[in-house]
């Protein structure tokens, strides 16, 4: 164990308000590649970049394009919660973890059993008629393949916060509380650069700010701790009997 995970380790075990806020770096190792990545969606076959299919306007008008490029590279059906997943549901049971606030939209926190989940950007896992708000999950457009229609005839959309599209204010706000009144926040698997991550963070008012990050972030000179290793091997290590049983049991 390295004389940081050592430090995050004794950190937790004297707090009972530990947040943490993740990105496109928590899933990665789920085998979910983090489309703004260089080696994740940008050099792929598509012709408009991720952001451009990824945007209300081009749903409303390439559903079916949308809906191409969404099945092949955002869902991933066969994923399953990582270590550190695991290791955040279980420091939730163990009282100490306040929530976890994320920006990917596959669910995996909740499948881990974490209880208080702020997914900022929606869940793959909820989809909704347009016409009559009827709901779906995941398995409806996994047997479409392609534009997924409800049997009122309105056309499903995934419950997932697309550019162009406003964040949902009242999972902001609670967000935004937790990270107030959090004795720990722990960053792990963003850069910090996409909104509305950089913001959000800014709303921490403690001392022990902990990125967990292989490489450098925007925040890094705020810091408390800096973790460059994996997130998952890390919070395994930090939590580490109570892991080894629940994989153990899986
Ligand atoms: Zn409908």
């Amino acid at each position: 164990m390295t004389p940081e995970i050592k430090k995050l380790k004794d950190i937790i075990q004297n707090t009972d308000n530990v947040v943490f806020f993740g990105g496109a770096g928590v899933s990665t190792e789920s085998g979910i590649p983090d489309f703004r990545s260089a080696d994740g969606l940008y050099s792929s076959k598509y012709k408009y970049p991720p952001e451009t299919i990824l945007s209300r306007s081009f749903f409303n008008n390439h559903t079916e394009g949308f809906y191409r490029f969404y099945c092949e590279k955002m869902l991933y059906p066969e994923a399953k919660p990582n270590k550190a997943h695991i290791a955040l549901a279980k420091l939730e049971q163990q009282g100490k973890l306040k929530a976890v606030i994320t920006q990917n939209v596959d669910g995996l926190h909740t499948l881990a059993g974490s209880k208080r989940v702020f997914e900022l950007h929606g869940s793959a896992l909820r989809n909704i008629c347009l016409n009559c708000g009827k709901n779906f999950n995941m398995d409806k457009i996994l047997e479409s393949q392609s534009v997924a229609h409800c049997s009122c005839g309105g056309i499903i959309k995934p419950d997932v916060v697309l550019y162009e599209e406003q964040l949902d204010m009242n999972v902001m706000m609670e967000a935004i509380e937790a990270i107030y009144d959090a004795d720990v926040l722990i960053v792990g698997g963003t850069s910090l650069n996409v909104y509305p991550a950089a913001g959000l963070i800014e709303h921490y008012r403690g001392d022990k700010l902990v990125l967990i990050n292989k490489s450098q972030t925007s925040y890094d000179r705020n810091a408390d701790l800096i973790i460059r290793e994996s997130i998952g091997q890390t919070l395994e290590k930090v939590v580490a009997v109570t892991v080894r049983a629940a994989l153990g049991n899986s």
